[in-house]
């Protein structure tokens, strides 16, 4: 068995509002989730992505209102890269991003900006083959849409001290800029570590909060957490996110990893072609809905269809 890449990235936010609007209508990914942080249900938990909401696809934001700006540091992510199929596609989203008034970086077969909290992105043109992870939204041609992440990049100082526990999980060494390959049967993804800044890191809004890597199922996720603990990290139980089952653990540089597993996903509770239109929560927070409603700004979907 194989990790199959990247399961989804989740950062923090501090106004829903602006997430959406980014996300679900500038990039023109679905909402595809709505609910709340299970380990804090005051607080917005949401998830955009492909149609279907596949993995591979799903960034997701725990939101914390009015949350101060982050800075991504020593030991957490600070880059995510999608893939686009073309470089016309890249043309495209050079010239949807100026129009949102936001500044690009266009290098060769690479758009790289800020979204409106300052978490880094980047666009590459896709070489992995691997089927994409599209959303369909009215303001973005299909051949232009996203198509799933490619990687993800961290900082860390010593990142040779991860080389053993990323070997355990299936990781290789690609290329000879310090980037790391997880490739399975269907899908791949990338982890690069680069030199930190300075400044000491500060987790707040946009910033990254972990990022899973995509395993099939319990069984995969005990083996991944006997692995993360043989390499001395220390793994959580598997706890049940509803969508799917997952294991935490930190990894040797100070990246927060996710195992989480494929076998459950997003219309176990909703129709597809209702995902993300209303407030899904955990069973054990279903009696006190009112009060959590009461809590939460509604939102509002750049799609008119929901
Ligand atoms: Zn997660």
């Amino acid at each position: 068995m194989a990790l199959e890449g990247i399961h989804h990235i989740t950062a923090i936010t501090g106004d829903a509002d602006t997430v959406v609007d980014f996300y679900g209508r500038v990039l023109g990914l679905r909402l595809v989730k709505q609910t709340v942080n299970f380990d804090d249900p005051t607080a917005y938990h949401l998830y955009f992505g492909a149609e279907d909401g596949a993995t591979g696809s799903v960034l997701t934001f725990f939101e914390y209102p009015g949350a101060a700006p982050g800075l991504p540091g020593e030991g957490m992510i600070h880059s995510i890269t999608w893939r686009v199929a073309s470089d016309e596609a890249l043309d495209f989203w050079q010239a949807r991003l100026r129009d949102a008034e936001m500044s690009v970086l266009r290098g060769e077969g690479r758009l790289e900006f800020r979204d409106p909290e300052g978490l880094a992105c980047e666009l590459v043109v896709d070489e992995s083959g691997e089927a994409p992870l599209t959303a369909s939204f009215a303001e973005v041609p299909l051949e232009f849409a996203l198509q799933g992440f490619a990687g993800v990049r961290a900082y860390a100082r010593e990142p040779q001290l991860s080389e053993p526990l990323l070997t355990a999980l299936g990781f290789t060494e690609s290329g000879d800029d310090g980037r790391w390959l997880l490739k399975g049967e269907r899908r791949s993804a990338t982890l690069r570590y680069d030199d930190p800044p300075l400044d000491s890191p500060r987790p707040g809004a946009g910033t990254v909060h972990h990022v899973a890597w995509s395993a099939a199922d319990d069984a995969e996720l005990g083996a991944c957490a006997e692995k993360a603990n043989a390499a001395g990290s220390r793994a959580t139980p598997i706890i049940d996110r509803d969508y799917f089952h997952a294991v935490y653990f930190r990894e040797p540089s100070g990246v927060l990893f996710e195992v989480a597993s494929r076998d459950i996903g997003f219309t176990v509770d909703e129709p597809e072609d209702e995902l993300g239109r209303s407030l899904k929560l955990p069973q054990q927070f279903e009696q006190h809905r009112e009060q959590i409603e009461q809590k939460l700004a509604p939102l509002t979907n750049p799609r008119a269809d929901g």
